[in-house]
């Protein structure tokens, strides 16, 4: 691991210049969602002629709308000594392997990669044939998830779904001071586009005071609009991490979809937090886009000037000056009968991680800050992320008001909740001057019945 404080790198380097184009003719595509300077990380089979004889699992890098196969350009293609060893566990669809090799390996990769997927590269006649087409690849888990912990970093999700329940004090007054979190349930995160709606106990109330609560479907299914962090370097128990090196525990970034059961998550979140109401599925984008490929979008965080500072040991002069993410986020809809009709999916919000009142990196100094042990492959979800705005907000608990106020479709259907057949995906780019434009790909569930 490198003791050098992330502040004193230059953030930008040679794969960052927005001159370089790639071979692969798609990934120069205007708006391309993988350009060559993106460079993101999944793991996927070949879909292969015999279902019954799977191919082993291998990292992928996404690049236009090609997938090059890791495993096959291991042995295919001529690369630099100090690639080889790195290539090896990536072949072997072990990306938390390559990802407990540190940044120093991660960087060393991504200039590889870069070099031979540019336009002239000698190295692009070899790797021609290690290319498949996006959907031809299977996509899975990028590695196996140790602990998953979700937290409460979008102040404007927190402060209008506390006005909910307390239209006088919607932020309880630890939220400026302690990132809130909770342990969630890592064997349920997927990246399957189904979504089963749960079962539960809820009590409405119908119930009246004291009476017995009622088991069935979920009534008020929702969807969260989150990132999720993935965590590359562990730290030992007992041994927090500083801010200082915060930036190197953090790999990467996919889109999170926390969908939610809310009528369930009213009656059992006191006093403990969230449960079932989480557990039953969590969704996550395949493809993981490095802090490296991020470099031109990290912004100073800004916190809404009506929240004290942070804590000291929740900063540093690289957080001030980079900590936080410019990503512009959306959440699309397209529900069964506009499926039917051939009416394309409908943008429900956009927002920007940049109004989240933590960076990824005070998440993991707070996470460990009681000396909790992060390991290679844990996911950090950030919550949900809303934008100031009414019509910014990134749960339908949020758009319509608890659901008070039903959302009315340019076809005349309502929606305050989630209904049978409902697709709902993520989106996620970053621009910036002087930056080509990067996407974090989708992230899509279809609600089906319970
Ligand atoms: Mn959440």
């Amino acid at each position: 691991m490198s003791d050098l404080q992330p502040a004193a790198q230059p953030l930008c380097d040679a794969t960052h210049d927005p001159a370089l184009r790639s071979w692969v003719a798609s990934a120069n595509w205007p708006d391309a969602d993988f350009p060559i300077q993106n460079l993101p990380l999944g793991r996927f089979r070949p879909v292969g002629r015999d279902p019954a004889q799977p191919e082993p699992l291998r990292v992928g890098v996404a690049i236009g709308d090609q997938v090059l196969d890791l495993k096959a350009a291991a042995t295919m293609c001529p690369w630099a000594d100090e690639v080889h060893p790195l290539l090896e566990p990536l072949a072997a669809g072990d990306l938390a392997a390559f990802m407990a090799l540190g940044r120093p390996a991660w960087r060393t990769l991504r200039a590889a990669l870069s070099a031979a997927l540019a336009e002239g590269s000698d190295q692009g006649p070899f790797l021609e044939s290690c290319l498949l087409p996006m959907a031809e690849a299977q996509m899975a888990l990028p590695c196996r998830i140790g602990d998953y912990t979700d937290f409460y970093a979008g102040i404007h999700h927190a402060r209008t779904v506390g006005a909910l329940m307390r239209p006088d004090s919607p932020l309880l007054p630890n939220y400026a001071w302690v990132p809130i979190g909770y342990h969630g349930r890592a064997s349920s995160v997927g990246i399957e586009g189904r979504v089963k709606r749960p079962q539960g106990q809820t009590r409405s109330k119908d119930s009246g005071e004291g009476g017995a609560p009622h088991v069935g479907p979920s009534k008020r299914l929702d969807y969260e609009l989150e990132l999720g962090l993935w965590i590359g370097a562990a730290n030992a128990l007992g041994e927090p991490v500083a801010m200082a090196q915060a930036e190197d525990r953090l790999f990467g970034v996919t889109l999170l979809n926390d969908w939610s059961a809310r009528d369930i998550q009213a009656w059992e979140y006191q006093p403990l937090g969230p449960f079932l109401a989480k557990s039953f599925v969590t969704t996550v984008s395949p493809w993981v886009v490095s802090f490296e490929a991020l470099a031109p979008f990290r912004r100073p965080p800004v916190r809404p000037a009506d929240q004290p500072a942070a804590l000291p040991y929740l900063e540093s002069d690289f957080n001030a000056a980079h900590g936080a993410l410019d990503i512009t986020l959306e959440v699309w809809l397209q529900t069964a009968a506009m499926r039917t009709r051939g009416e394309p999916a409908l943008r429900l919000s956009q927002s920007n991680a940049l109004d989240a009142c933590w960076t990824p990196a005070q998440l993991v100094t707070h996470h460990t800050s009681n000396g909790c042990n992060l390991q290679v492959g844990d996911l950090l979800g950030t919550g949900t992320l809303s934008g100031p705005l009414p019509e910014q907000g990134g749960s339908l608990l949020e758009l319509s008001q608890g659901g008070r106020q039903p959302l009315t479709l340019p076809n005349g259907e309502q929606r305050s909740f989630l209904e049978d057949g409902d697709t709902v995906t993520l989106r996620a780019h970053c621009r910036a001057p002087g930056a080509v434009r990067i996407a974090l790909g989708t992230v899509s569930g279809t609600v089906l019945a319970a």
